[in-house]
């Protein structure tokens, strides 16, 4: 203590949670900026500086089953006790320990004061690492517990484990969260009624939890948290910690769900039996049974007076663009337009091939925006839209032009949505009144994330492939595999199949197009087809704060990775010389694109050497064989999304794999996993495992705020529970108005007031 500071009790009666950790006991400046380095200011911040970890006491182990290396405690009584010698720095105390399972010596050097500590007949509780020392196992400096002579030694304590920063030891943090938490848990006012403690426990141990009785109070929750007194008491105040971040955020975004309902408008497009049989006649398969679920959904939701907002999910292949045609052909029914929004020029020519002979001799009138319109294909698209002319228009960003004017605009459909920011959806629904809005991906997501990322849209997952699909193996190769490889892929070639070679960018030296993080995928405003209308970038009024990130992975030049141009050339000349191999990569003009594109499609080349122009979407059912190349530079979803190319048809594909150099042990770890898992759920949540969702949805992305304790992905049974709390209150209590839920809102509101227009509540 200070001289002339204030004296211990003192502090503890004018502690309040705004106090400023520097004038805290045992503080001051120096150590306040250290524990500033760790996010915390006042002493309310030190109250929810959860442990990282726990040091839990090693269990307590009968003698003759110790292992050497293991560590272990055991409790017994002293027999035997010796202080070999009391000169300074070389001193030796020596003890047995013994119960009825054995004994075993402990050793402690230098430390003479433990002769007077430690005396004959009593029982003490040692822990540590043992060691085989002749015939008994022993102990070097222990940790030593004395027990009285009917206590049990297993009650030993667990002891919390903060983050720490330079200059803090754990001793210093522990002893300021002690004082914090003894002073201050009990003055924090609760947050969920009592009444819903009791009632969400009961849900999560219908959801398998382990929790006793109901979720802990505040108070209790945050004196276990730090200083638990058994597991099951630290396990209910995670849960309920957990279970209250997680239900602040699921009321926010059940309002701000509850809002886009009550306050939006849409047409009501409902299904009828004879609509329905004229659009599924046009499809010439059945529809998987996800498939026909996918449509009843949509069909109940069309049938509405607000926006659908349906974000539905399919591994790469499971029939996605049916399901859209089939809300696009209810627009149209209805006689409204509908509008199909894909991130690349190729993949939104394909649908519109694609739309045209499904709807052949039809009277659907299909219309094209692109960035490679003439400027007089342009401005009759954008007239014929406006006078109602078209009723299906397909298209790019360009969709996002401020002079389309779509008159009678049912239906936005966006295809592989992960391309594009989750604002775009936003303004499309501004382009005319609120239509119904079907959201497309391809890179699942987990439903944990997916419930929080897209917190305000319906979620249909489509598991089921269509029937005759061909299976597809995966290769992850090295480079003495190369020349076995290329002799298969000839192989192939010769019996009629067509390959895909990917390779990681365009040219050698160049900037390196795509990053094993994937930026292009998860951050709107960045693809790698940089002249292309793929780009989003600012078009879509992005905030700046988005789009003007820097992204050093991406400008970094790197003369090791394997490019197209040099890859093209190579094969061409070498190991597929006298095969028609063509080049596509999206700094050529969209024009030449779609000529390489046609041709490959029609089986005029024979190879496609490529950059990931072609992750996205491409149909071509008789290529069966791809090579990726420099492949430590892509993500999983990336992988598979290519991977997905040569699964169309009804032959086996074959996927082979080679890297850049050496590559990282993270990169091949995600290779194997890509090589071992074909299943694209499995493999995002590999990726969120291996990544963690923070590195794939930055917050600034998202839009949620950080999670202080709760996992979205591992707290995912809990987040159900939330989620379905949450929705029920918000239906009785739209404003939360009720006296009990004041404390709840109050909190929903700081956190997420501004990052969601929660509208009336506020
Ligand atoms: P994705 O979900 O990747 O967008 P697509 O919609 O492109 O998949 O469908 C992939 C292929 O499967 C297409 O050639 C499509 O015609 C075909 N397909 C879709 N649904 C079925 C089905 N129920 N039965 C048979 N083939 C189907
Ligand atoms: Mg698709």
């Amino acid at each position: 203590m200070r001289p002339g500071g204030p004296g211990m009790s003192d502090v503890r009666s004018t502690l309040t949670l705004a106090t400023k950790v520097q004038f805290l006991p045992g503080v001051g400046p120096e150590r306040a900026e250290r524990y500033r380095r760790l996010g915390l200011k006042t002493a309310g911040d030190v109250l929810f500086l959860f442990p990282r970890d726990y040091d839990r006491p090693p269990p307590d182990r009968p003698i003759d089953s110790l292992r050497e290396g293991e560590p272990a405690s055991v409790v017994g009584t002293i027999s035997d006790a010796e202080l070999a010698s009391r000169s300074p720095g070389r001193s030796i105390f020596a003890a047995i320990v013994e119960n009825q399972t054995g004994a075993v010596r402990i050793v402690f050097f230098n430390q003479p004061f433990r002769s007077d500590q430690i005396t004959f007949g009593q029982r003490v509780q040692i822990c540590g690492i043992p060691r085989l020392k002749g015939l008994r196992m022993e102990f070097v400096h222990p940790q030593l517990k004395q027990l009285a002579d009917d206590e049990q030694g297993s009650a030993a304590a667990i002891h919390p484990i903060y983050p720490l920063t330079e200059g803090l030891r754990q001793i210093d943090v522990r002893r300021l969260t002690r004082l914090v938490v003894d002073t201050l848990a009990g003055t924090l006012t609760e947050v969920i009624p009592e009444s819903l403690r009791g009632q969400a426990a009961e849900a999560l141990r219908s959801g398998g939890q382990e929790i006793e009785g109901a979720l802990p109070s505040i108070d209790v929750a945050l004196r276990s948290i730090h200083y638990p007194q058994s597991e099951p008491l630290l396990h209910a105040a995670r849960l309920r910690l957990i279970f209250q971040e997680l239900l602040v955020m699921q009321l926010a975004l059940a309002i701000r769900r509850r809002r886009l309902t009550t306050e939006l408008r849409a047409p009501p497009l409902p299904p009828s039996a004879l609509i329905n049989a004229r659009i599924l006649n046009r499809f010439p398969f059945e529809l998987t049974g996800d498939q026909i679920r996918a449509i009843e959904q949509i069909g109940r939701d069309m049938s509405r007076q607000f926006p659908m907002n349906r974000l539905l999910q399919g591994d790469v292949g499971s029939g996605k663009t049916v399901v859209a045609v089939y809300a696009m052909m209810l627009a149209v029914a209805h006689g409204y337009q509908a509008v199909l929004m894909a991130p690349t020029e190729i993949l939104a020519r394909q649908h519109l091939a694609t739309l045209t002979q499904t709807l052949a001799e039809s009277r659907v009138r299909i219309g094209l925006l692109c960035g490679t319109l003439t400027a007089a294909q342009r401005r009759d698209v954008l007239r014929a839209t406006a006078a109602g002319e078209i009723d299906l228009l397909v298209g790019t960003q360009s969709l996002l032009n401020r002079e389309l004017d779509l008159c009678r605009l049912g239906l936005c459909v966006i295809d592989e949505q992960h391309k594009f920011g989750v604002r775009q959806r936003v303004s499309l629904r501004g382009g005319g009144g609120d239509p119904h809005c079907l959201v497309m991906s391809a890179t699942p997501i987990p439903r944990s994330i997916a419930m929080t990322l897209f917190g305000d849209v319906d979620l249909t997952t489509l598991r089921e492939q269509p029937p005759g699909r061909g299976e597809v193996k995966t290769y992850l190769a090295h480079d003495g595999w190369k020349e076995r490889w290329w002799a298969f892929v000839r192989a192939r070639l010769d019996e009629g199949r067509q390959a895909y070679v990917v390779a990681p960018r365009v040219a050698a030296g160049e900037t390196t197009q795509v990053t094993a993080v994937e930026a292009t995928q998860v951050r709107p405003g960045k693809s790698q087809e940089l002249p292309e209308p793929v780009v989003p970038v600012k078009a879509a009024g992005q905030s700046g704060e988005a789009a003007g990130e820097p992204d050093e992975a991406v400008r970094e030049p790197d003369e090791n990775v394997t490019s197209v141009l040099r890859t093209f050339r190579e094969l061409s000349q070498s190991q597929l010389s006298g095969y028609r191999v063509g080049l596509l990569h999206g700094r050529m003009r969209g024009e030449e694109k779609r000529s390489v594109m046609e041709a490959f499609q029609d089986g005029e080349l024979q190879v496609l050497v490529s950059t990931t122009v072609i992750e996205v979407g491409i149909d071509v059912p008789n290529a069966t064989v791809m090579t990726i190349l420099g492949a430590n530079r892509f993500g999983l979803a990336q992988l598979h999304q290519l991977r997905g190319r040569v699964s169309r048809g009804k032959n086996t594909g074959h996927v082979c794999v080679f890297t850049d150099g050496e590559g990282l042990p993270e990169d091949h770890q995600r290779l194997q996993v890509f090589e071992q898992t074909g299943d694209g759920f499995a493999l995002a949540e590999a990726d969120f495992r291996l990544r963690g969702p923070g590195e794939l949805l930055g917050n600034r992305q998202s839009g949620l705020p950080a999670m202080r304790i709760a996992d979205l992905v591992r707290d995912e049974a809990v987040l159900v529970v939330a989620r379905e709390f949450a929705q029920e209150m918000v239906d009785a209590d739209p404003l939360l108005a009720a006296d009990e839920l004041a404390e709840l809102r109050r909190q929903v509101l700081r956190r997420y007031e501004k990052r969601l227009d929660l509208g009336d509540v506020a």
